[in-house]
């Protein structure tokens, strides 16, 4: 039942993130709720221009990372013809337009990946603001869910780039990953049902590495998807860690089947796992309690 003052968030329908969350009646200062739209246009300005910004470091980290480069030192500069490149053409996803995708100095064309993280974690970081927004000055335990969520994403974005160009996923992300959620969730209590989300991670994925190395003499995981599993089980818990999983292989299944009737793979060509398990994890995380929802309401 509704009471005065109750917050409705209008991404209700798409967000799944912890059961009890929306069924919290919040109490929100009293400006806010006089107006939503100022609220709503505060906000989206906010997590817009924090996600750009967060969006622009991931870039530095999908192409440093991997190739053992500092993520701070040298400043940014073209890969290409090395030179330095200046603020104004480092302005996310508007600078990418104003040069019209192509180096200044060089002409190179700049990968359409840059602005495109730019704008996945911008619109990820809004819908995640917008969702905790009315309780942050009111509960410390939303905060940590806020603060738990960004991490997932600024995460996950990552290993999804880095091991779709080199089929690996740094430890360093699977461990920041892992201890962040885990210590979160000790602060908010739920240490025990994340490291049991953990487990079950780990688990299923371990399983499917030893069985495949037994009866197909190869390994059907990488290590790297055993440790990211671990982390996106300790995010969940375990109850909704398996549909994400179960989304990964799904949708891993489904694209696999579309690159070998295209030829554009072979059966024994190897598809990064690690892409699947960060989609599945997103699907989750915004549609996750849905699917649920609509699972149960077809079977009675
Ligand atoms: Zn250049």
């Amino acid at each position: 039942m509704k009471r005065a003052g109750d917050f409705s968030c209008p991404f209700h329908f798409i967000f799944s993130l912890s059961p009890d969350f929306l069924d919290t009646s919040i109490k929100i200062p009293y400006k806010f709720r006089q107006n939503k739209i100022n609220l709503m246009i505060m906000l989206f300005i906010l997590s817009v221009i924090i996600g750009l910004a967060i969006g622009s470091f991931l870039n530095v980290v999908i192409y440093r990372l991997p190739r053992g480069e500092s993520l701070i030192t040298p400043p940014s500069h073209c890969p290409n013809c090395k030179s330095r490149i200046l603020w104004y053409d480092n302005l996310p996803i508007l600078s990418y337009l104003l040069l019209k995708g192509r180096c200044r100095k060089c002409k190179k064309p700049i990968p359409w990946r840059y602005p495109m993280v730019e704008g996945i974690c911008a619109l990820f970081f809004f819908l995640l603001f917008w969702h905790y927004s009315p309780s942050i000055s009111i509960n410390l335990f939303f905060i940590l869910a806020l603060i738990k969520a960004l991490l997932f994403v600024s995460i996950l974005i990552p290993v999804f780039f880095i091991d779709i160009e080199h089929q690996i996923i740094p430890d360093s992300l699977s461990y920041t990953l892992f201890a962040s959620v885990v210590s979160i969730s000790g602060f908010q209590g739920y240490l025990i049902p994340s490291l049991k989300g953990a487990a079950v991670g780990a688990g299923i994925f371990l399983l499917i590495f030893y069985l495949s190395l037994i009866f197909l003499h190869q390994p059907g995981m990488g290590i790297g998807d055993i440790k990211i599993a671990a982390g996106i089980g300790a995010f969940f818990g375990w109850e909704m860690a398996l549909l994400a999983f179960f989304l990964s292989f799904f949708t891993g299944a489904v694209i696999a089947g579309v690159f070998l009737l295209l030829h554009l793979k072979q059966m024994k060509d190897r598809i990064p796992f690690g892409p699947f398990l960060v989609v599945g994890a997103f699907i989750t995380l915004f549609f996750g309690k849905n699917i649920i929802n609509l699972y149960f309401s077809l079977l009675w």
